[in-house]
């Protein structure tokens, strides 16, 4: 099928060299590039992997058509995943501590209370109105008291039972004076508690989560041959960010962002969803708001992780339709007839650019911005009428504007018009004012670092919660609460109406509660699917065992 967005139209030798970047530094919220280590810091930081996952030869075979996505994508996708298997192992007994409201379920061996996990502090936290989210004491009892270890835990290693999906996984930890330690992994006999006791001790302002490679990553220098070295799996990521769409919004600028502008946020999402569960086939997809003003999402199907990085441009190729900066000409040249998914994206849109564009941005208020909708429009006598009736009329809404052009057009202001020219430019602009604005390096590799869910925005003290897309139209980015509330909130609990001998988790007693709840269900949505998966091939590995004889 032909598509307007291969990424053979994107091969720009500009790009073809982004794409040899082998190592993308993890972006801050704010766009700058990752601080390495401060000077007076000892640490080593490899900012160079032993190997890179992105040759040369890749790059030569960047050209891969559109078509080969779905259909050759599609064929890994099925080999690695096949149809879900009906299990003869009860579900109950594999997750039977997933619904355990124990956060530790190690607690045997460190012979803890479920409810005081082993560092937490018998007394009440004391945040006052001066405590600061980025404050040692906030933080030590924020991942003390609050950080949904296990279910991150086993979020990342897709089985209650401790394997390398999580043991040979990379995190990158960003400490306070902002030295930044990679290759950190957390092999699993002692579980996911190892990762809590170094978060504990070196205290990160965050931290993010690589891929999983061949081996324990902080083995990497002891192998013989660096080569053995590699990365293997990794969530796709996609990156939203306000900060991109600046061009366009005239609410807020910079940090600052509003429920209006949430909207583009919010535009996103349902797009690219979308488009990831019917064009792609992925199930598990964990979007999370990144504490300022933008979200990332998580596709987490085994047959996403597995995808290299040729896979992985190709779908952030399909996926791109914003392209240039708001410095550049016409931004969104998609061929005709629109592809499926551009005519879909089209459909949801529509209303958005009525009421978020129009009316809530107003994004042609001005002579000066209303040029930039003319500059989009095809024809000249037309837009000279437009223009005129314009500057006679100042501050003349976006809405009116936006149907002064059907109007003006339909009374013959042009005697040239080529009203299907005049129909593609306006839905060309409909996109541009409203299509995803991915940061689409973010995407393409395999060994990105990504923030991982749940850390506190520096900047804002929010939580990096979970986005619930059956309710996305009422996440509310404002609403999310901050360290210092929650940490509040425990001390404010009292209990009430309380089961007999139910111990409360810190996180049941605050507004953090339906976040982890989220969490957790997509978590056991994923382990079962995995499970499935396993117990499949299990099994057909022991009828092609019993075959030989
Ligand atoms: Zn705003």
């Amino acid at each position: 099928m032909p598509h307007s967005v291969s990424p053979a139209n994107s091969g720009t030798p500009d790009q073809v060299q982004d794409d040899m970047v082998v190592e993308p530094q993890p972006q801050a919220e704010n766009g700058e590039t990752q601080n390495t280590a401060s000077p007076e810091i000892p640490v080593v930081v490899n900012t160079e992997p032993e190997n890179g996952s992105t040759q040369g030869d890749e790059v030569a075979d960047q050209d891969m058509a559109m078509e080969d996505v779905g259909v050759q994508g599609e064929k890994v996708l099925e080999s690695a995943v096949k149809e879900e298997s009906k299990s003869e192992v009860k579900l109950e007994d594999l997750f039977a501590d997933v619904e355990s409201d124990e956060e530790f379920p190690s607690s045997a061996a460190l012979n803890v209370k479920p409810s005081s996990p082993p560092e937490a502090p018998s007394s009440p936290v004391h945040v006052g109105p001066a405590s600061k989210p980025s404050d040692s004491d906030v933080m030590r009892s924020f991942y003390q008291r609050l950080f949904p270890w296990r279910h991150l835990f086993q979020w990342l290693n897709h089985s209650p039972t401790p394997s390398t999906d999580f043991g040979h996984r990379e995190f990158a930890f960003t400490l306070q004076n902002d030295a930044y330690l990679r290759y950190q992994s957390f092999p699993t006999s002692d579980l996911f508690d190892s990762l809590r006791k170094d978060v504990l001790r070196l205290m990160p302002s965050r931290f993010e989560i690589g891929p999983v490679y061949t081996t324990n990553p902080r083995d990497r220098k002891t192998l013989r041959k660096s080569s053995a070295f590699k990365p293997l799996a990794k969530e796709i990521c996609f990156d939203i960010d306000l900060t991109d769409y600046d061009d366009i919004r005239t609410c807020c600028d910079k940090a600052n962002i509003c429920n209006k502008c949430w909207q583009f946020i919010t535009m996103a999402v349902k797009v690219i969803d979308v488009a990831l569960r019917d064009d792609f086939g992925f199930k598990h997809i964990l979007w999370v708001y990144s504490g300022r003003r933008g979200a990332h999402a998580w596709v987490c199907d085994k047959k996403a992780r597995f995808l290299d990085d040729q896979k992985r441009r190709a779908i952030a190729g399909y996926l791109e339709v914003i392209k240039g900066g708001a410095q550049s000409g016409k931004r969104v040249n998609v061929k005709r007839p629109l592809h499926p998914h551009v005519a879909r994206s089209l459909e949801v849109l529509k209303s958005h650019f009525q009421t978020d564009i129009l009316h809530d941005q107003d994004p042609w208020e001005t002579d000066e911005k209303f040029d930039r909708l003319l500059q989009l429009l095809p024809d000249k006598a037309l837009n000279e009428a437009l223009r005129k009736k314009w500057s006679s009329a100042p501050g003349r809404a976006s809405t009116s504007k936006w149907a002064d052009i059907d109007a003006l057009a339909k009374s013959g202001a042009s005697k040239t018009l080529d009203a299907k020219a005049l129909l593609e430019a306006k839905q060309d602009i409909v996109l541009e004012y409203t299509y995803p604005r991915l940061d689409i390096e973010v995407s393409k590799h395999l060994n990105h670092l990504l923030k991982s869910p749940f850390v506190v925005h520096p900047g804002t003290g929010r939580v990096c919660v979970p986005i619930n897309t059956k309710d996305l139209e009422s996440f509310d980015p404002l609403e999310v609460p901050t360290v210092t509330e929650l940490l509040g909130e425990i001390d404010e609990w009292t209990p009430e109406g309380e089961k007999e001998g139910k111990a409360v988790q810190d996180w049941e007693k605050t507004s953090l509660k339906p976040y982890v709840e989220y969490l957790r269900s997509f978590v056991v949505a994923l382990m079962k699917d995995e499970k499935d998966v396993k117990v499949k091939r299990e099994r057909e590995e022991n009828t092609a065992d019993a075959m030989e004889f």
